[in-house]
């Protein structure tokens, strides 16, 4: 079975009820992650998903919610002795600044470390990121503060799809990306230089012809003030949900 799940669901700021946006995509028994702005093993095991299966780590832009979450990460998938291969892959602005946050740590010096690779990914509309049987993943720039990818997961065996704006103002490339998509997970940070709000993110999932929108990235607990998905619904007629920490997609 494949499947999404949203481990985190919030902007930045993490609250009771919300980790920082992150996900784990599910195909079969391959796991792959999309960004660690905090330790996703608790998140993981809440989810009943194996660490072990985590084939692979998109890290899609270097800001502190995204990536700062990566050290202790792979500290814990050594210190539990894995044996088997990671990738991290992401745009070279994004990964050279993770090693030099790893090389900081000394992790080159840990023994008996398992195989970690370091992927560039090229700023290039529509890239095949990933691609195996049963998953294939397309990243392209988008439209944030510094280099940012989103993504497209195309689930083979079902013939579903589902994309990922990560964070951006409204933008061509997020509508080409999630074109036509099942689901697209699109940030609702609000009106702020960089990012969108659920209107617009409404408006997005429109203009890409999506079948349903989760709304990511967004306030949460105590900071939310209104009803993002009822601001999406003024602009896009499918299905609108405020994703919650823990909700699974099923493709
Ligand atoms: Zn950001």
């Amino acid at each position: 079975m494949s499947e999404l799940v949203i481990l985190g669901a919030s902007n930045a700021i993490p609250t009771l009820e919300s980790e920082t946006t992150h996900l784990a995509v599910c195909a079969g028994e391959q796991v792959v992650l999309v960004d660690c702005g905090t330790n996703p093993l608790v998140r993981l095991e809440r989810a009943g998903l194996n660490v072990q299966n985590v084939s692979d780590l998109i890290l899609t832009h270097f800001h502190p919610d995204h990536v700062s979450g990566l050290p202790l990460f792979l500290m814990d998938l050594w210190l539990v002795g894995r044996k088997t291969p990671l990738v991290i892959h992401g745009l070279a602005y994004t990964l050279d600044r993770a090693e030099q946050m790893m090389a900081l740590f000394g992790w080159q010096d840990w023994p008996d470390f398992f195989p970690l690779s370091f992927r560039r990914v090229p700023e290039e509309e529509l890239f095949p990121l990933l691609e195996t049987p049963a998953l294939r993943i397309f990243s392209s720039p988008v439209q944030h503060i510094l280099p940012n990818i989103g993504l497209r997961f195309e689930f083979v065996r079902e013939g579903k799809s589902a994309a990922y704006s990560s964070d951006t103002s409204p933008c061509p490339a997020v509508i080409r990306l999630a074109q036509q998509v099942d689901v697209l997970l699109h940030e609702a940070s609000g009106l702020f230089r960089g990012h969108t709000s659920a209107a617009q993110a409404g408006q997005v999932a429109a203009e890409a012809s999506a079948r349903a929108l989760y709304l990511v990235h967004h306030p949460s607990g105590r900071f939310l003030h209104n009803d993002p998905a009822q601001e999406a619904r003024q602009t896009f007629a499918g299905p609108v949900i405020l994703a919650q920490d823990g909700m699974r997609i099923p493709f």
